[in-house]
């Protein structure tokens, strides 16, 4: 167990990274964020930031000497960066393995699929011929996506049966994707587990996530969604961390379809912005509960005090900060990044409810 005073290393410096050096200092721990970015909204919150980027092997040896466990708050840290710092003796959590797989989403969906988990119907697309051949196979309508470093809708393209495919796979620049079938789904949904290195685990409400422009929105907590569809989601998700052996946060994202199957669509090692409400209407945040678990600290209660909506502000949608600030029902968190570009995420602002 690391004791309050011991170092978290945060590789990223991003909003989930100041969220955590927050909720670590609540407990007395001292992080440390590792990032590229000259400016970033997790090193303005830590005064010990280490700024370089991911391949710089004299940065990282300075940084994995500085620190007792590292974690990383996005996962597009490269594998090479992972293992450096694990050969250093420094333990990783969640674990290389984890970021390997969950990086990729064609080892994420075999890996799902290889534990039994349902995923959307998909194919591996290397050329344009692959793309005409899966095409052909899972149906008109599908979304192409890169593998690797696609987020927030990047590295998408939404197909049809009018759609020409040369111009999709040109789109993507000739990058290793998948086709995934496109899901008619009634909801997304999401579910943020915990699990620590004796494999206890904690899983807070199912959410119901609602994205535009490929970007999440809103987050509406708990889930309007039947009793029996929350415990199989909950229970895809213990099955998934469980199998994938993390240690940390899991954020399983899924589809809910209309005839009622759970599809998984995404995993993510790391909090989640679908979690945000948890900082304001839960027990435990899961910042906190990411902290406890790869601190080896007993899981926190995920009880929920509260019902919740949160909202993300994205680009200008900050400036309208005035008018949450002066609601008494709602809570604001602003990530303070000098620049406010369209599909930038600059902060969100979570809803108080009555449980209902
Ligand atoms: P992702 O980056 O995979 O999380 O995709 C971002 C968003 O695009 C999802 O949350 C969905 O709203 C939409 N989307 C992604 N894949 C599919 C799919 N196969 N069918 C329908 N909508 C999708």
């Amino acid at each position: 167990m690391l004791a309050p005073g011991s170092t978290i290393g945060i590789l990223g410096g991003g909003q989930l990274g100041r969220m955590l050096v927050g909720a670590a200092a609540r407990l007395g721990y001292r992080s440390h964020v590792f990032t590229p970015e000259a400016e970033s909204p997790a090193g303005l919150v830590t005064p010990f930031v280490t700024r370089a980027p991911f391949d710089d092997e004299a940065a990282l040896a300075r940084f994995a000497a500085a620190v007792d466990v590292v974690t990383f708050e996005f996962e597009n840290v490269p594998a090479a960066t992972a293992e450096f710092i694990t050969a250093r003796g420094k333990p990783m959590h969640p674990g290389p393995e984890v970021l390997r797989i969950t990086q990729d989403r064609l080892e994420e969906k075999d890996f799902l699929r290889s534990v039994g988990v349902a995923t959307t119907e998909y194919r591996a697309v290397n050329s344009l011929a692959d793309l005409r051949r899966a095409a052909q196979q899972i149906g008109p309508r599908g979304v192409l996506k890169t593998v690797r470093l696609g987020y927030d809708g990047k590295g998408q393209v939404m197909l049809g049966p009018d759609s020409d495919l040369a111009e999709a796979w040109r789109r993507l620049g000739g990058a290793i994707a998948i086709l995934e079938g496109f899901v008619d789904f009634a909801c997304e949904v999401s579910v943020i587990i915990a699990r620590n290195a004796s494999g206890a685990d904690a899983t807070y409400s199912p959410v119901e996530n609602r994205h535009v422009n490929h970007i999440l929105d809103t987050t509406v907590a708990p889930a309007r969604i039947a009793p029996e569809a929350a415990i199989r989601a909950e229970a895809i998700a213990r099955h998934v961390a469980d199998r994938l052996g993390v240690i940390g946060l899991l954020a399983v994202e899924m589809f809910l379809t209309r005839s009622g199957e759970l599809l998984v669509n995404e995993l993510a090692p790391r909090p989640h912005n679908s979690g945000h409400w948890t900082l304001d209407a839960c027990a435990t945040s899961q910042f906190e509960q990411h902290v406890r678990a790869i601190c080896g600290l007993p899981l926190g209660s995920t009880a929920r005090h509260c019902d919740a909506v949160m909202k993300n502000l994205i680009g200008d949608e900050v400036e309208r900060w005035r008018e949450w600030i002066a609601d008494p029902s709602a809570k604001v968190h602003i990530y303070g990044k000098s620049e406010a570009r369209p599909g930038r995420k600059m902060g969100h602002v979570t809803r108080l409810l009555p449980r209902g």
